[in-house]
């Protein structure tokens, strides 16, 4: 199957960056990856329009479980798809330590995008200090059992091992490392899920850049990547993608 390349702008992005998204779709050829962009909310739908006919996908970065209420300030998995998204990124761990979210929230949130009909990316990943503990093994696998619902199996969704200490800082883990937890994450999708767990692509995330990608993106059990800082320039977002 071929990797999916997923970008996530995080909160970056006023209107004008919308050109980068249409520089990427403008870009792509006969790209070997299927490709998606995770704007910030408010350029969700201008987003969704501009590349309408292109082969890139739109998605949203969170949403709320709920389908709509009392909820200042949240935006549902109904609304992301109303505004022309197709993706979700859910679990982040920026979303996980910022705002408190447990694997228990994180599944009722895939459940909502499911219901919705968008494609969850789940993201996983410990922290260094788990590392150090010789605990990430148990912590990703964890977030995996406690992530994915049941009714994951049989609709497409992705998962994203993310590494937190590798988050924007430039640090990547080794190659044998992003095997091992990638090893790890398939035999507990396949524990979960049965034969929906076997197909579900792995995503690598964390410092993903042109001059690492093919490297990383060949790797056991890569089924491609999140990727942040560089997924907002076309040009460092295109040559990932020429990596895969
Ligand atoms: C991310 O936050 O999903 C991410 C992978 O960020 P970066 O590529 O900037 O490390």
């Amino acid at each position: 199957m071929r990797k999916l390349i997923v970008g996530n702008w995080k909160m970056n992005g006023l209107g004008a960056a919308l050109g980068e998204a249409q520089a990427v779709a403008a870009g792509l050829g006969e790209a070997p990856a299927r490709v998606g962009l995770c704007p910030p909310a408010t350029l969700v739908e201008r987003m969704a329009r501009g590349l309408a006919g292109s082969a890139v996908r739109v998605g949203g970065q969170d949403c709320r479980a709920e389908a709509s209420g009392a909820y200042t300030g949240d935006v549902s998995a109904e609304m992301l798809a109303d505004a022309g998204a197709v993706l979700v990124i859910l679990g982040h761990s920026e979303r996980r330590a910022g705002f408190g979210e447990t694997d228990a929230l994180v599944s009722a949130k895939v459940e909502a995008a499911l219901r919705a009909g968008l494609e969850p990316i789940v993201c996983v990943g410990e922290t260094l200090a788990e590392r150090e503990a010789g605990r990430a093994l148990s912590v990703v696998t964890g977030q995996v059992r406690g992530s994915l619902p049941a009714a994951l199996a049989g609709r497409d969704f992705s998962v994203a091992y993310e590494p937190v200490w590798a988050i924007g800082t430039g640090l990547t883990p080794t190659t044998a490392q992003i095997e091992e937890v990638h090893a790890a994450v398939r035999a507990e999708l396949r524990a979960v899920l049965g034969e929906s767990g076997e197909r579900a692509p792995i995503l690598y995330g964390g410092s993903v850049k042109p001059s690492n990608a093919a490297e990383i993106l060949s790797a056991a059990e890569v089924g491609g990547a999140l990727v942040g800082g560089a997924s907002l320039k076309a040009a460092d977002f295109l040559g990932i993608i020429a990596g895969a």
